[in-house]
C-alpha cells in the first residue's frame, strides 16, 4: 500500500490519551496504519500520496455501535409513525414476515451509502432476523464494496409471538439452531486482527424475544469464542414490566444472574436504569450504545449518559435502524445526543459537552466494540480518518471549528479514509454512483406497498 502524508490540516483531533487537539496538525500512514502525528513540517516529507487538508478538521472515523440496516427501506413506515415499541413493532412486522435475503441486501447497500456519507468508518449491525437463505457473506460483501469496516452481530429471536414476544412463528430461531449458526459464523468470518474488516458478535435480540436459555448460552458462547456480546436493554419502561412480571426481578438482574453483563458486553439504549442497575453495570463492566434518534422518535425517554459517563461507563453512540431514526447518519447523531442531553436535564451538569460527544462516536466506539486498534489517531491505529472543510456553511463563523461539528447541523464529510484508503472524496461515495443506487435498491417494489 506504501506512505500517504497528511498535512496542514487546520486542526488534527487525535483522541489519544492526552485527547491532544494538534493545530496544523499532520499524519504519516504507512501500509494502511498511523506511523506517526504530528505538526505540519515534524515529519519526513518523503511519502507515496501526499495530501494537502488545508482549512480541513480531521478526526478518527466514525464508529457505529447500534444499527438494523435490514430497516433501511423501512423509513417512516405510515403503520409506525407514531407509535411507541411495541405498537411500532407491530405495525412493522407484517412487512418485515416478507423480507427476502434479496430485499435485506438492498437495505444494507442503500443504509451503508448514507451512514458511509455521514463519516462512518466502522458499523456494527445487529441482524436479528434471518430469512430462509440469508448469507452472512453477501452482507460482508456489500461492506467490502463501500470499504468500510463491518461487524455482524448474529442476532437472535426464540420467543415468538404466541410466548409473549413480538416476532411471528415464521422469524423465530430454535435456539440450538441459533447457537450453532452462530458459531459457525464466528468460525468462517471472525477476525481478530488489527486492522480487522470483518467482525462477528453474539446478539441475541433481547430479554423480551429471546429465553433466558438463549441469553445464557450466548452469554457462554461469546466468552468461549472471544467475541463481544451484545443485546438491547433498558429501552423502555415496558421491559422492566415484562421482566418484573416473567423473573420477579428488573431487566439489568436478570441480564447479570444469566451472565450476559461483561467487560465484552455492550447494551443497545440504556434509557431505563435505577441507580441499582447503574451500580450492577459499573461493576461489570459493560458498556452502552445511546441511540438518541430512535428514542425521541419512539418515545422511549432520555437516556441519562453524562451521569453513566461520569460513573465511567463507556458510552458509544449509534443510529440504530432506520425504521426508528429514520437516517443512517452519525453526523445528525452526535448533534442529536448533544442537544438530548439539554432537554431535560435538571442543571447543566448533566448536559454533554461537543467533545465528550465526539468522543463516544470514536474512542468509545472503539472500546464497545473491543478494539484498540480505530477511534484514535495514533501510532499504531489503523489510518481511519475523516475531514470536514471548516469553511463549509454549516460551520464557517466558529472560533472552536471542533465544536462546531457536534453543535452545527453537519450531514455528510468531505473525505473519509478506513485503512488509508479513500472511500468519500469531496462529498461522494469512491467508486459507488450513488444514484445508480438509489434506483436500482428502490425500483425494485416491496411486495406489500
Ligand atoms: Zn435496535
Amino acid at each position: 500500500m506504501g506512505t500517504l502524508l497528511v498535512r496542514n490540516a487546520r486542526v488534527l483531533v487525535t483522541m489519544d490519551d492526552a485527547r491532544r487537539e494538534i493545530a496544523r496538525g499532520e499524519m504519516l500512514v504507512r501500509d494502511g496504519f498511523i506511523e506517526a502525528v504530528g505538526e505540519t513540517n515534524s515529519l519526513s516529507p518523503q511519502a507515496d500520496e501526499i495530501v494537502d487538508l488545508g482549512g480541513h478538521i480531521v478526526l478518527p472515523g466514525l464508529i457505529n455501535t447500534h444499527h438494523h440496516l435490514y430497516q433501511s427501506l423501512d423509513r417512516a413506515w405510515p403503520a409506525s409513525q407514531d407509535k411507541s415499541l411495541t405498537e411500532w413493532l407491530r405495525g412493522l412486522y407484517p412487512r418485515w414476515e416478507k423480507l427476502t435475503p434479496e430485499t435485506i441486501a438492498r437495505a444494507v447497500e442503500l443504509g451503508l451509502a448514507e451512514i458511509v456519507l455521514s463519516g462512518c468508518t466502522t458499523v456494527a449491525d445487529h441482524q436479528y432476523l434471518w430469512p430462509k437463505g440469508l448469507a452472512a457473506s453477501a452482507l460482508f460483501d456489500i461492506a467490502a464494496r463501500f470499504g468500510i469496516r463491518f461487524h455482524l452481530g448474529r442476532g437472535s429471536q426464540n420467543l415468538g409471538r404466541a410466548q409473549g414476544g413480538f416476532a411471528p412463528e415464521a422469524l423465530v430461531e430454535e435456539t440450538e439452531h441459533i447457537l450453532a449458526g452462530t458459531a459457525d459464523l464466528i468460525a468462517r468470518f471472525h477476525d481478530a486482527r488489527p486492522g480487522s474488516f470483518r467482525q462477528v458478535f453474539v446478539a441475541p435480540s433481547s430479554l423480551r424475544s429471546a429465553t433466558a436459555e438463549l441469553m445464557r448460552a450466548s452469554a457462554q458462547l461469546a466468552e468461549e469464542k472471544r467475541v463481544q456480546l451484545h443485546f438491547h436493554l433498558g429501552e423502555t419502561a415496558g421491559e422492566i414490566d415484562f421482566a418484573l412480571q416473567n423473573y420477579g426481578k428488573r431487566p439489568v438482574q436478570v441480564a447479570q444472574e444469566l451472565g450476559c453483563l461483561t467487560p465484552q458486553t455492550w447494551l443497545a439504549h440504556g434509557v431505563h436504569f435505577n441507580p441499582d442497575d447503574v451500580a450492577i453495570l459499573r461493576r461489570c463492566g459493560c458498556g452502552i450504545c445511546h441511540c438518541p434518534s430512535s428514542n425521541m422518535r419512539l418515545g422511549s425517554g432520555i437516556a441519562p449518559v453524562r451521569h453513566y459517563l461520569d460513573q465511567a461507563i463507556t458510552v458509544g453512540l449509534g443510529v440504530d435502524g432506520s425504521a426508528s431514526n429514520d437516517s443512517s447518519n452519525l453526523l445528525c447523531e452526535i448533534r442529536t445526543a448533544v442537544l438530548l442531553s439539554r432537554v431535560a436535564a435538571e442543571n447543566d451538569t448533566s448536559f454533554l459537552g461537543a467533545r465528550a460527544v465526539l468522543e463516544m462516536a470514536t474512542r468509545n466506539g472503539a472500546k464497545l466494540l473491543g478494539r484498540n486498534d480505530i477511534g484514535r489517531l495514533a501510532p499504531g491505529c489503523a489510518a481511519d480518518f475523516i475531514a470536514i472543510d471548516s469553511g463549509r456553511i454549516e460551520i464557517a463563523g466558529s472560533d472552536d471549528p471542533v465544536a462546531a461539528l457536534a453543535f452545527c447541523a453537519l450531514t455528510r464529510v468531505n473525505h473519509s479514509w478506513v485503512h488509508g484508503n479513500r472511500i468519500v472524496s469531496d462529498g461522494r461515495l469512491v467508486g459507488v454512483n450513488l444514484k445508480n443506487l438509489i434506483e436500482r435498491v428502490c425500483s425494485d417494489s416491496r411486495p406489500d406497498r
